[in-house]
């Protein structure tokens, strides 16, 4: 495999460059190149044509290789399907909103968590991911926004000068986070460092990995957390998310407060809509019933909280359906009714297979690698 510049520090970068018989300075060109995320040498246009292809014969920039990209029909949203240096693959999303470039992003390749309604876990956990490896994926997004001229499509209503940039991370790609953590934080680290991306527009999802909450919060940099909640009770998310066999309810909602507390953010839950089909076809609904919805309220009374309802994305292998729109709006207007922040996620992109993980099994299939 050839070297990945990206991963160079500042020495090492400028020993490869001295050693192709190039001075110094170019050093400090490619890296500026690569933070803007060059795909290829040939990008890098203040490079003499010679260098660039010595540079490409010797070396690749980023870990990562974009294998398919898929544009929504109304420009927004951006899926890329990357390849690492190991053939496994990954996914991450570039969403163009009114607030600004959000970018989620994988932290895993697979996941071992086994939640039920989920595509990304279908193959279980492959490895986890480099500091460099996740970073790179907004790399590949701020590559994308530059090149798509990101100002033609309404971006950033604000003004911002910077509106080609990536300006919000969300980390709740395929894998747990909180079991990545010192390279999720590493990640985050280098995307404020480097980025100039500030903490409060970073969010961390988790499926309730208690643990790895306490690391955030030793870690003390206010970014959001965002909770997947999906059931109000413990019986009913045992049989959905394995991981609460594990951490019931309670504690990961007392260390989350804990985090939300500290930082005084909004705690972000995130709560999937379930129906399932029953033996005579008919669809039922399964954890967004009213009186789930009554049961949530009560859970949630009192916190600082924003619950954001999803209906559920269609993923073949799994058993669920998603619910009717009435059902969705009935189930939010108990949570508004009992004084609970909520909002429906707005679907995004579903002309590109929206549910998280399914393009990359959809490839492994492909390749009959399963
Ligand atoms: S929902 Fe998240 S934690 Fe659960 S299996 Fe999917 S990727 Fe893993």
């Amino acid at each position: 495999m050839k070297p990945v510049l990206f991963s160079f520090n500042d020495a090492e970068l400028q020993k490869f460059v001295t050693d192709l018989g190039e001075p110094k300075f170019r050093a400090a060109q490619i890296r500026d190149w690569l933070l803007r995320g060059a795909p290829d040498f040939n990008s890098m246009k203040n490079l003499p044509v010679a260098l660039r292809e010595k540079l490409d014969a010797a070396a690749q920039t980023l870990p990562v290789k974009i294998v398919k990209k898929l544009e929504s029909s109304d420009g927004e949203t951006t899926k890329f399907l990357l390849e690492l240096h190991d053939t496994e693959q990954i996914e991450c999303v570039l969403m163009r909103t009114t607030y600004g470039n959000s970018v989620c992003v994988s932290s895993q390749a697979g996941c071992a968590m086994g939640c039920k309604f989920c595509a990304s876990t279908l193959l279980g956990l492959k490895r986890n991911l480099t500091v460099d490896e996740i970073f790179s994926q907004i790399l590949v997004a701020q590559w994308e926004l530059r090149r798509s001229g990101a100002d033609d499509k309404n971006i950033r209503a604000n003004g911002d000068p910077n509106n080609n940039d990536v300006s919000h991370i969300v980390v709740m790609g395929t894998g747990e986070p909180l079991q990545n953590t010192e390279n999720v934080i590493g990640f985050l680290e280098r995307a404020n460092h480097e980025l100039n991306i500030s903490w409060r527009r970073m969010t961390v999802s988790t499926c309730g990995i208690v643990p790895g909450i306490y690391d955030l919060i030793k870690w003390a940099r206010p970014i959001n957390l965002a909770i997947s909640l999906h059931a109000p009770d413990d019986e009913l998310r045992s049989t959905i998310m394995p991981i609460n066999n594990r951490y019931k309810i309670s504690e990961v909602l007392a260390a989350a407060d804990e985090f939300t507390n500290l930082h005084n953010r909004q705690l972000m839950i995130e709560y999937i809509l379930l129906a399932k089909r029953n033996s005579s076809g008919e669809i039922a609904l399964y954890n967004c019933t009213p009186e789930r919805a009554e049961q949530l309220s009560v859970l949630l009374r009192g916190k600082n909280c924003m619950v954001n309802l999803i209906p559920w994305n269609a993923v073949d292998e799994r058993d669920f359906a998603s619910p009717s729109g009435n059902a969705v709006h009935r189930f939010q207007d108990i949570l508004i009714k009992n004084g609970i922040h909520t909002r429906i996620r707005r679907e995004r992109g579903t002309d590109i297979g929206s549910a998280c993980g399914q393009l990359r099994l959809n490839n492994k299939k492909d390749k009959k690698q399963i």
